[in-house]
């Protein structure tokens, strides 16, 4: 049998070498091979890397590995909070009052809610001030006064309340419906809590932060808005937003579901980037459009949310034997017990940090070929992941670019990005864009 398998690919071998026998017979096609033989991918990601200092390096690496530490202290701190809840008996006590207020079982959830998320966003604000203000200032990387972020603070606690109150009241009445089967009633309805404010973000919460205007006319739009129906993309216009409110970092996205999609790029981006960066860059976000990443990333991370209400079941019950009389806690129906739901969630995403990384960053690596091929722009791609060493390590190894990173990692992109150009340097707009030399020479 085995014999007769490599007979068989002999045959197809030799009628393989006998078609293209012909070809090869035949005159050189026009091709020149002379200056693509000057390229070398290794060289050319070498000189985009020394673009960074040792300490513009130094500093990047800091802050991103900081960030690996800030995910165990979130969970401790989370843990904390828990404890503090259910251990002093304050969320038995918050349920009792809710109790007392009204017979109404909804509303009970509701009013629990509201104490619940005003109260643990109070007891984070100092941990939350270090890392999202003071942290970012210490690395230049925040433009917002401590006033403006507190601002920011209380609108996303406003919105915390709607959306988390809304989601608490409906979750908790589905669970107290489904009893044993519980907790995948409880994560269909989660999930489709997050399709609900994805779906809503773009044109009711994005928003609040930032404002959002059609990109002016200009050559720039029109060969944007010309990628985009070359690619089957239906828009028509390109949104931009005051991200330098916020923060230093250039940035883009593709948000929103169900017809509210839409393709933006911040100021930040559009002042500190060449045309050719941009370019880059709307490639990639149009990779994510076209890749259909949104509803991919509704599959994925619905899976994530079942096995994660699965940990939730398993991890309630073993608490609740132990500690669910002092905690006074009358079983997963009885929102006393959220803070243990909620802490239970953050043990089971801490563990999930590579999966969920690696989930992303997949699709970031789809979005980056597919924007490699829409763009057709390796330089101004490269030029653009240097720029994002501000905040994301440029280097890293394998294991620590899998479990940390959730989008490939400076290195990875322009080496990616150089090995796009050494198989394109024969395209006329590819040797167009100063093809040859290396960034250090141009
Ligand atoms: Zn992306």
């Amino acid at each position: 049998m085995k014999k007769l398998l490599g007979v068989l690919l002999l045959m197809l071998f030799a009628a393989g070498l006998a078609w293209a026998a012909p070809q090869l017979a035949a005159p050189p096609a026009q091709v020149s091979t002379a200056p693509v033989s000057h390229f070398n991918v290794a060289a050319a990601t070498n000189a985009y890397m020394a673009e960074l200092s040792p300490a513009q390096r130094a500093r990047s690496d800091a802050y991103f590995e900081g960030g690996y530490w800030l995910i165990l202290w979130d969970l401790l701190v989370a843990l904390g909070v828990a404890w503090l809840l259910l251990g002093t008996r304050l969320s038995a006590r918050m349920r009792d009052l809710a109790e007392r207020m009204t017979r109404l079982r909804w509303l009970q959830t509701a009013i629990y809610a509201i104490q619940y998320i005003v109260l643990t966003s109070l007891l984070t604000l100092p941990w939350n001030l270090y890392e999202g203000f003071f942290r970012e200032h210490q690395y230049g990387l925040s433009n917002l006064s401590l006033g403006g972020w507190l601002g920011e603070q209380a609108k996303a606690l406003l919105l915390g309340l709607i959306l988390g109150t809304l989601a608490l009241v409906i979750i908790y009445a589905v669970i107290r419906k489904a009893t044993r089967s519980w907790w995948l009633w409880g994560a269909g309805v989660a999930l489709l809590f997050v399709v609900f404010v994805a779906t809503i973000a773009p044109v009711y919460i994005a928003p609040l932060f930032n404002t959002y205007k059609s990109l002016p006319e200009s050559p720039l739009k029109q060969q944007i808005l010309s990628m985009a129906r070359a690619n089957g993309i239906p828009a028509t216009d390109v949104y931009w937003f005051d991200a330098s409110r916020q923060s230093k970092r250039i940035s883009a996205n593709v948000s929103g579901m169900f017809g509210t999609t839409r393709i933006s790029l911040n100021d930040n981006l559009l002042h500190r980037s060449t045309p050719e960066e941009i370019k880059a860059v709307l490639g990639h976000e149009m990779g994510h459009y076209v890749l259909n990443h949104v509803y991919k990333g509704v599959v994925f991370f619905g899976i994530i949310i079942v096995l994660g209400f699965a940990f939730v079941r398993w991890g309630f019950g073993w608490a609740e034997r132990r500690w669910g009389e002092r905690w006074q806690l009358r079983g997963v129906g009885d929102v006393a017990g959220l803070p243990l739901i909620a802490v239970l969630f953050s043990i089971f995403m801490f563990f999930m940090t590579p999966v969920t990384n690696t989930i992303t960053r997949s699709m970031e690596t789809e979005a980056d070929a597919f924007g490699l091929n829409a763009a057709r722009q390796p330089d101004g791609f490269a030029q653009a992941a240097v720029q994002l060493s501000e905040y994301r390590k440029m280097h890293p190894g394998p294991i620590e670019e899998f479990v940390f990173f959730d989008h490939p990692s400076g290195w990875q992109r322009i080496h990616r990005a150089m090995v796009w150009k050494a198989e394109h340097l024969d395209d006329a707009d590819v040797r167009r864009g100063d093809a040859i030399a290396p960034p250090g020479a141009r």
